[in-house]
């Protein structure tokens, strides 16, 4: 096929044109509708299997993804797989820096996913909380409602203009993974899960306060204090409970002790649902509450972050530059 591209950007080149062409199934629209101007016409017997068209072509196209979306697995194209995550994962009036940035993660994601053999059957699921968001296009057009073409148009141009790309550490597809709002600052993968990650470093991520929620509070009885951190002493009233809190690299709680207990930061988030481990906690008279600031794990790319630097100028290289620390974007071919 290489050679039979090599042949129709030849012909375009010297501007002639073949005379028999055969579209594939996966051509992508935009080799369609390229114009050629036509020079005198010459007998060619030649068959090409691709129209001509510039650059190389699309591999988001050419490849398949099985997605597991509501019980059944799907066949979908990559490009159509990341159009439909970009509008699930992110609001509609998201800059299109932002959704390129998102769509170069997710796509990282997705392979990555596929290449570990995370599920039996299908490469991913369109579960958010396994692998990413991916809803139906008509959940999405009853979301979008009147404005569904516009935003699919341009998270589709979106897609295209990062075809295939991918991000990279030594060579290797990162995990290039990315949470709502981290409050100010992202965290180290090591803070979180433990395990260090060179590209998953701490890096400031101002703008976000547009962030629904930036800011969230949770409020806990003394009575559901007691009954949920059952390795403390919670005696007394609560303004008596609290002690040391120590934090880590990206303002996330590493450590609280609370009624003489140290808990880490993540554990106190699942155990009263917080939306992030960035959390100070105070007492009141009747309890404890919570003031946090993001949501989600805060590791990797921030959401409402790279819209923040996109608003600013930044283009979505930058900002994958600035959220995974030392990756390169490099394309993979189907
Ligand atoms: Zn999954």
């Amino acid at each position: 096929m290489r050679d039979f591209l090599l042949l129709g950007l030849t012909l375009l080149l010297t501007g002639t044109i073949p005379v028999t062409q055969t579209k594939p199934v996966a051509a992508p629209p935009a080799a369609v509708s390229i114009q050629v101007r036509r020079p005198p016409q010459k007998p060619y017997v030649l068959r090409i299997e691709e129209p001509p068209q510039e650059g190389p072509p699309s591999a988001d196209e050419s490849l398949i993804v099985l997605l597991k979306r509501g019980g059944e697995v799907q066949s979908v194209s990559m490009r159509e797989y990341l159009t439909c995550v970009v509008l699930s994962e992110l609001y509609a009036d998201f800059s299109d820096e932002a959704f390129k940035a998102q769509i170069v993660a997710a796509r990282t994601i997705a392979l990555s996913t596929a290449q570990k053999h995370k599920h039996s059957g299908c490469d991913v699921c369109a579960d958010p909380g396994c692998c990413q968001a991916c809803q139906t296009v008509d959940t999405l057009r009853q979301k979008l409602g009147s404005g569904f073409d516009e935003a699919w148009a341009r998270a589709e141009n979106a897609v295209v203009a990062t075809d295939g790309e991918v991000l990279r550490y030594d060579g290797a597809l990162c995990e290039a993974v990315y949470f709502s709002c981290s409050g100010g600052r992202t965290e180290d993968a090591v803070a979180v899960w433990g395990g260090n990650v060179p590209y998953l470093r701490s890096v400031a991520s101002p703008g976000e306060e547009a962030a629904k929620p930036y800011a969230s509070t949770v409020r806990v009885s003394a009575e559901q204090a007691r009954n949920t951190l059952t390795a403390a002493m919670l005696d007394g009233a609560p303004p008596t409970w609290i002690g040391e809190t120590t934090r880590t690299a990206g303002g996330g709680v590493a450590s609280v002790t609370i009624g003489g207990a140290r808990y880490s930061g993540a554990q106190i988030q699942r155990l009263f649902g917080l939306a992030s481990t960035n959390f100070t906690v105070a007492a009141e008279e009747n309890g404890l509450v919570f003031s946090v600031l993001g949501s989600g794990h805060r590791v990797g790319m921030s959401q409402f972050g790279a819209e923040a630097m996109a608003r600013q100028g930044s283009t979505y290289r930058e900002i994958l530059a600035h959220y995974y620390t030392g990756a390169s974007i490099e394309r993979y071919e189907a």
